[in-house]
């Protein structure tokens, strides 16, 4: 009764669109997906701020290796058979209406998650697949070409193929069922997250924002350029989240200790500042530092930054002493900031680690290790920045691996 050609565990982005693939490639093989919560897709319902950011506009130059800070070598065969316009003409195929912001986030046009999760569970009725909720797969063995599954309420069940697609491997129960089997793998640590500072000298300054400003991470060679917004907290934005990926692995060696320098004009050299500046000292000698413009910068941040370079409130730019000015030009190119710990991005998260990649075919997910059993989603090392990324990964990932096992079942039915 409880034999399948195909059990998916884990019935989250990844596990769904491989179920999915495999019955649309082989609409008559059985298919089960076994899912330890009450539901499927709980991370899809609260992703993107409750709009799930299906994918990122195909148009825009999309270098894997600037977008997958793990695993962006290895993921070129993936997405050589399902690719950023695969996934928006595969939800255009099956009727979800999809739109594309400025920034290139793709949305469904409902602005809801649900109008995924509705198309994903009606396809998943419609081909029969079966889904079996709160029931947690304990143990895994492979015995003459078949596995064995065990669950938390003591039912086995028996497959051919298997699909692991348990999403981050951050619970000793995972990593459990990953050593039974002997798959080399890294814990997961976090990705994706804002950066907090203590004691900010940005106080009061929150909500202000940037379009560009340089983050270089002081103990790292990790540097990065764009938007960034101050917080609460401290600070985040595109530009923090992009580096808190880049630089996952080395911040969790740092204990999440660590300081960074912002670059507020990167745009400009130290030099041409200097002169600007010096420029200033002559045209506005009699007018108060205080009340300057300096380039586009917001003037709360400006004021903010003289008042840390000691310059008092009443001071002129004639009266501008040369360490006075050397001050000023370290803070607005150079500004150090004690970091300590991170506040995680509510509208996008993820973490780094994962099924070693070497143990895996690429070109099918395959393990290769142990015939017939494949590893997708976020449970393998690659992981993304913001931006539509994650989710590529698990339907490009359920896409390749659904292929190859419709073709191997297709083979032996037919
Ligand atoms: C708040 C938030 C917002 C996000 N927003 C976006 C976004 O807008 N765009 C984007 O690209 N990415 C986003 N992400 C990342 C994205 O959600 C993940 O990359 C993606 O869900 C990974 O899919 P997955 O199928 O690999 O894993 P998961 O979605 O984590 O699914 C794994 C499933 O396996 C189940 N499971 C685990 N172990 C067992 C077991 N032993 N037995 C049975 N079931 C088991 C789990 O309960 C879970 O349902 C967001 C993440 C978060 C947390």
């Amino acid at each position: 009764m409880n034999s399948y050609d195909l059990i998916i565990v884990g019935a989250g982005a990844s596990g769904i669109f491989a179920a999915i693939t495999v019955k649309e490639n082989c609409f008559n093989c059985s298919v089960l997906v076994i899912e330890k919560t009450s539901k499927a897709l709980g991370k899809v319902k609260i992703s993107g701020g409750g709009r799930c950011n299906v994918t990122h506009d195909p148009k825009k130059s999309l270098l894997l290796p600037e977008i997958y800070p793990r695993g962006s070598k290895e993921m070129r065969s993936p997405f050589s058979q399902f690719s950023f316009q695969d996934t928006v003409d595969w939800f255009a195929s099956h009727g979800v209406k999809l739109k594309t912001e400025s920034d290139g986030r793709i949305f469904p046009v409902t602005d809801s998650s649900q109008t995924i999760i509705d198309c994903f569970l009606n396809l998943c009725k419609n081909y029969e697949i079966k889904l079996q909720y709160s029931e947690e797969i304990i143990n895994i063995k492979q015995e003459f070409n078949t596995f064995t599954l065990t669950s938390n309420q003591n039912n086995i069940y028996r497959s051919k193929f298997l699909i692991l697609a348990l999403g981050s491997i951050n619970s000793t129960k995972t990593q459990a069922i990953l050593n039974a089997i002997q798959v080399v793998y890294k814990p997961a640590i976090p990705s994706l997250f804002s950066f907090n500072i203590p004691s900010s000298p940005f106080e009061g300054l929150e909500g202000l924002s940037f379009d560009n400003v340089e983050i270089c991470i002081s103990q790292t060679k990790h540097k990065n350029n764009g938007p960034m917004i101050i917080t609460h907290w401290g600070i985040s934005g595109p530009a923090v989240l992009k580096l808190s990926a880049f630089a996952a692995i080395e911040l969790h060696e740092l204990q999440y200790e660590y300081e960074v320098k912002l670059n507020f004009l990167p745009e400009y050299s130290e030099a041409e500042i200097q002169k600007y500046l010096a420029d200033k000292k002559q045209t506005e000698a009699k007018q108060l530092i205080t009340n300057t413009k300096i380039h586009s910068l917001p003037t709360r941040l400006v004021k903010r930054i003289i008042e840390l370079s000691s310059i008092e409130s009443n001071q002129k730019w004639a009266d501008l002493k040369k360490s006075e000015m050397y001050s000023l030009v370290q803070h607005l190119t150079q500004f150090k900031l004690r970091c300590s710990g991170k506040t995680t991005y509510k509208e996008e998260f993820v973490t780094a680690g994962g099924v070693d990649l070497k143990l895996v075919n690429m070109k099918t997910m395959e393990c290769k290790t142990i015939p017939n059993l494949y590893f997708i989603g976020e449970m393998i090392n690659v992981d993304g920045i913001t931006g539509g990324f994650n989710f590529q990964n698990a339907w490009t990932t359920g896409f390749t691996s659904g292929v190859d096992i419709a073709t191997k079942l297709n083979d032996n039915i037919t």
